[in-house]
C-alpha cells in the first residue's frame, strides 16, 4: 500500500506540536491556496506576515527566473560585489534616514536578532540587554534569551545573561531600568505575539531618550511589522522616533528566505576587525533571494499597495461585528480579535479553516485570532473572509 504524504510529512518532517494543522497544499496564487483536493482557502495571515504581495506575485516570480539563471551562490556573505545585494540595499537604505546606511543580509528573522545583540555588544562594550514582557524575536538562543516569556525559556537554560525583562508600554519601568549598564534595547513597535499590542509614542520616545543618555543602542524588530503591513513601510515611521539598528525578514523576501539588521555604517564596522569576520554566514544576502525582496519591494512602492492599508483594515473591523467578539486590537494589516476564552478561540479558528479561511492564534495571547491578510487583498476577499469568520463562530457557537 502507498503511503500518504500525510503520513510521510508525520513520519519524516520535524514535528514542532502535536496537532499539526496538515493542510495538504499543492499550489497558492495571490491571496489563495489550494489544497490537494481543489479547495481552496483564502490566506487571511498571510503565511505569517510573510506574502506580503501575495502568493507568486508575477514580478517576485520573474525575478526569481531571471536571477536563477543568472546566477545563484557565487561566495560566503560580504566577498563579492553582487548586483542583487546592492541594488536591494540600495533600495532599502533610500527609504530609511541617514543613520540606517548599511544592510547586513541573514537568512532568517532571529539570525537578524542574533546578529544586533552581538553589534549592540560589540559596539558599546556593554552585556545588558532590556526586553519586554511576552516579546518574540526568534528562536535560537540569544533570540530565545530576549523572549520576554519564561514559559517558552525554561526548558534551554542556561541562555545569555544580563537581560531584563521591562513592562511593554510602562514608561516608569524604562526610567528606572535603562541605565549606563544597558548596552541595548528590543522591541516592536507593534508587539506581534501578544496580539498586536500598540507601543505608545510616548514610550518609544521615552526609550530613545534613555537610550540616548546612556549609549545604549535601540533595536527595532520589524520582522512582523515591516514591509508596508502597518501602513507605511516601516512601522516606525510613524512614532516620531529612529532606531539604531532595525530588523526585518518575514515579507521581506516575497515569499523567500530573506532577512537583515540594518545600522550606521561606523557601528557595523566593529565586525571587521578585533576579531576579523566579526558576523558571517554563508547564504546571507543570496542573490535570488535578494532580486525577490527587490521586486517585493518595488512592487509595494509601484502597486501602491501601503495606500489602501488604513482603510481596508476599517472596513475589516465594521465587517466583524457580533456579540462573541469582545475586541480588536492593532493596526493596519495586524489585527487580532479577542473572544471570551482560548477554547472557543481555537474552535473557531479550526472552525473557519474548514470553511476556507486561514487564520490563526498568537503564540502569548490563546483568545485572540490573528489577523494579518496580504497587502493585495480586494475589497470583496475582505467580505468573503469576514463573513466566513461571523459564520464560523455562529457555527462554533451553536455546537456548544
Ligand atoms: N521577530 C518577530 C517579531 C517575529 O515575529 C519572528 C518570527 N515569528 C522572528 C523575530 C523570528 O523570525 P524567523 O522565524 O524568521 O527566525
Amino acid at each position: 500500500m502507498q503511503i500518504s504524504n500525510r503520513q510521510l510529512f508525520l513520519n519524516h518532517v520535524a514535528q514542532v506540536s502535536p496537532k499539526p494543522m496538515d493542510l495538504e497544499i499543492v499550489k497558492a496564487k495571490g491571496v489563495h491556496l489550494f489544497d490537494v483536493n481543489g479547495k481552496s482557502y483564502i490566506d487571511f495571515i498571510s503565511g505569517i506576515s510573510v506574502s506580503n504581495v501575495g502568493h507568486c506575485h508575477p514580478n517576485v516570480v520573474k525575478a526569481i527566473q531571471q536571477q536563477s539563471e543568472t546566477y545563484m551562490h557565487l561566495m560566503v556573505y560580504g566577498e563579492y560585489v553582487q548586483a542583487p545585494q546592492i541594488q536591494l540595499a540600495k533600495a532599502l537604505t533610500d527609504l530609511l534616514p541617514p543613520n540606517l546606511n548599511s544592510v547586513f543580509y541573514t537568512n532568517s528573522g532571529t539570525e537578524a536578532t542574533e546578529g544586533a545583540l552581538k553589534l549592540a555588544k560589540r559596539v558599546t562594550q556593554k552585556t545588558e540587554i532590556i526586553c519586554f514582557r511576552d516579546s518574540y524575536h526568534g528562536s535560537t538562543h540569544g533570540a530565545l534569551s530576549v523572549m520576554g516569556n519564561e514559559e517558552f525559556k525554561q526548558a534551554f537554560r542556561p541562555l545569555l545573561p544580563d537581560v531584563r525583562i521591562l513592562e511593554y508600554n510602562s514608561i516608569d519601568d524604562v526610567n528606572q531600568y535603562i541605565t549606563s549598564k544597558t548596552a541595548a534595547v528590543i522591541l516592536e513597535p507593534v508587539q506581534s505575539e501578544t496580539g498586536y499590542t500598540i507601543a505608545s509614542n510616548e514610550f518609544l520616545q521615552a526609550i530613545r531618550k534613555k537610550c540616548n543618555e546612556h549609549c545604549a543602542l535601540m533595536i527595532l524588530d520589524e520582522i512582523q511589522n515591516g514591509f508596508g503591513r502597518s501602513g507605511t513601510f516601516f512601522a516606525f515611521e510613524q512614532t516620531g522616533i529612529i532606531p539604531d539598528i532595525l530588523l526585518l525578514a518575514k515579507g521581506m523576501g516575497g515569499g523567500l528566505p530573506i532577512g537583515c539588521f540594518i545600522s550606521f555604517q561606523k557601528l557595523l564596522n566593529e565586525f571587521t576587525h578585533n576579531p576579523v569576520l566579526g558576523n558571517i554566514n554563508t547564504f546571507g544576502g543570496n542573490a535570488v533571494c535578494c532580486a525577490a525582496s527587490l521586486a517585493c519591494l518595488q512592487t509595494i512602492q509601484s502597486e501602491k499597495l501601503m495606500d489602501d492599508i488604513e482603510r481596508k483594515s476599517i472596513l475589516i473591523r465594521s465587517l466583524l461585528i457580533h456579540p462573541a467578539i469582545k475586541n480588536i486590537k492593532g493596526k493596519g494589516f495586524m489585527l487580532s480579535i479577542d473572544f471570551e476564552d482560548t477554547d472557543l478561540n481555537f474552535r473557531i479558528i479550526e472552525t473557519c479553516v474548514k470553511n476556507g479561511l486561514i487564520v490563526d492564534w498568537f503564540l502569548f495571547n490563546t483568545h485572540s485570532m490573528r489577523i494579518a491578510p496580504p497587502l493585495i487583498i480586494t475589497d470583496e476577499e475582505i467580505n468573503q473572509a469576514c463573513e466566513i469568520i461571523l459564520k464560523s463562530i455562529d457555527q462554533t457557537i451553536l455546537v456548544k
